[in-house]
């Protein structure tokens, strides 16, 4: 786990955050600066910086947030009105945390991408 990672830090238990869900491989988690009525992270336990970090074997692991994420929607009420998720990569994406996470959005209309 590497000292600086802020999210490896939520998993250690040394920064505190609102739960929200968690399973064996992943925690979900309130954004600490919520864009949306509902801003929920869903992060792996394993320390993996970027997508373009994800190896092969990975990919069970990936589906395995997906399927917090869905979790994540219904928990918080928002399955059935609509919900955005988004994985940001590197500096054009606005990735600030590089520890990869899911932003589970809802709760209001979310306008388009871009
Ligand atoms: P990104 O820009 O995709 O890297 O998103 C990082 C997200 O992490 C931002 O939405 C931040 O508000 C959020 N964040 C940063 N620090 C914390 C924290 N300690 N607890 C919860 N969310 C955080």
């Amino acid at each position: 786990m590497p000292e600086d990672c802020i999210f490896c830090k939520i998993l250690a238990g040394e920064i505190p955050a609102a739960k929200v869900h968690e399973t064996e491989n992943t925690l979900a988690f309130e954004d600490i600066n919520p864009k949306a009525p509902v801003h929920v992270l869903v992060i792996p336990r394993k320390h993996i910086p970027t997508i373009n970090d994800l190896a092969r074997e990975d990919g069970a692991l990936v589906g395995e947030m997906m399927l917090a994420a869905r979790e994540v929607a219904r928990l918080k009420g928002v399955d059935r009105s609509g919900y955005r998720i988004i994985f940001n990569t590197n500096r054009e994406a606005g990735q600030e945390v590089f520890h990869i996470h899911l932003h589970v959005l809802g709760g209001h209309p979310l306008g388009p991408m871009g």
